[in-house]
């Protein structure tokens, strides 16, 4: 694969000679991770200096971990365990946040490494709980962090790596303030790494002047690398309604095991789904104003593939990694080309 980034090693074959701690090494192993991918070859010696970064990645090219095995090897041989935060990784949603969660703690299985979750949607005071017995990690989304640190319940001042994901998108969401203000909070921090899907306008500019020192920026994607193997066609329409007659008939017409159906705003999300229910095709819909509970479950069945077809507004659903997905429909023109 062709990349913009013009200092990666030709050959990076395997992980074991990044200089990573032997625990961590057991769970790339474990977790059959062989060759890292490019934005894993780039970013995490980088990363393993203590320099702060900038990397332009998609969702699926492998950036999770190559941010969260050089914060790990950070903390691993920490002798006093779960006594201050000392990661925070901030995220736009709350499935990322999962998914995040999930990687982090597969790669910390064989260290002490504790990690925590702060999303909207679930139990404040659990939340308090959780953090009163202070993970060494914490993953979260903006809104419901600033909640917890508004009530007195988290502290940030220990946090020595502080890592910003998907932050075009949390811009995007409105976000721009809340960042700032947790991003001061952790203002005894060592590192930050700012990843993002795209390279962003504006608003991405001044985030990165304000939370980055000094930032390597690594590209590793380009328009014309994604499009690679995948088969893209614009199809013209006058007005929504003809949308979604078109939308009917490729989900009828085309071959796919897995289709998502990426609408603009939640309005259109439900529509869209009514429609495709009173046709007797099995969807599920995902949007912002969902019910906790109802979006894991619809997202853990279509995974699952006990209904081929997710109606989500693409706020709710970005960087979902979802595997066998073969037929994307954007109802709406996307926010951007990447
Ligand atoms: P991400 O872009 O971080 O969301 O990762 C996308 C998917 O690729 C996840 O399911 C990872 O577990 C998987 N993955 C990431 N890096 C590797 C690797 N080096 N080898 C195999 N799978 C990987």
């Amino acid at each position: 694969m062709q990349l913009n980034f013009p200092h990666l090693p030709e050959v990076t074959s395997v992980f074991s000679q990044f200089a990573l701690h032997e625990r961590l090494l057991k769970a790339v192993a474990e977790l059959n991770f062989v060759e890292p991918t490019p934005v894993q070859a780039a970013a995490i010696p980088l990363a393993l200096q203590g320099r702060d970064l900038r990397v332009t990645a998609q969702t699926g090219s492998g950036k999770t971990a190559a941010f969260v095995l050089p914060l790990l090897n950070r903390l691993v041989d920490l002798r006093e365990r779960r006594v201050e935060i000392r990661a925070l990784i901030l995220l736009p949603t709350r499935e990322l946040a999962q998914q995040t969660l999930k990687q982090v703690q597969l790669f910390s299985q064989f260290t002490y490494i504790k990690s925590g979750l702060v999303t909207g949607g679930e139990d404040f005071k659990e939340q308090a709980a959780m953090l009163r017995k202070v993970p060494d990690v914490l993953i979260g989304t903006p809104g419901r962090l600033l909640e917890q640190l508004n009530a007195g319940n988290l502290d940030l001042s220990h946090v020595q790596v502080l890592i910003l994901d998907e932050a075009d998108r949390m811009l995007d969401m409105g976000f721009a303030e809340d960042m700032e203000r947790l991003c001061k909070e952790c203002e005894n921090r060592q590192q930050t790494l700012l990843f993002s899907a795209t390279t962003g306008g504006a608003a991405l500019r001044d985030m990165i002047g304000k939370v980055l020192k000094d930032p390597e920026h690594l590209m590793l994607n380009s328009v014309s690398q994604l499009a690679e193997g995948t088969r893209q066609q614009i199809i013209t329409a006058d007005h929504d309604k003809q949308k979604e007659q078109i939308v009917q008939w490729l989900l009828a017409n085309e071959t796919f095991d897995k289709a998502i159906i990426f609408t603009k705003t939640r309005h259109l999300a439900d529509r869209n789904y009514g429609h495709l229910v009173a046709k007797d095709v099995k969807a599920f819909v995902l949007h912002g104003e969902k019910d906790q509970k109802d979006r894991k479950l619809a997202l853990e069945r279509f995974k699952q593939g006990s209904s081929k077809v997710l109606v989500a507004s693409d706020v709710a659903s970005r960087g979902m990694d979802i595997d066998g997905l073969d037929l994307v429909i954007n109802f709406d023109m996307p926010r951007s080309g990447d």
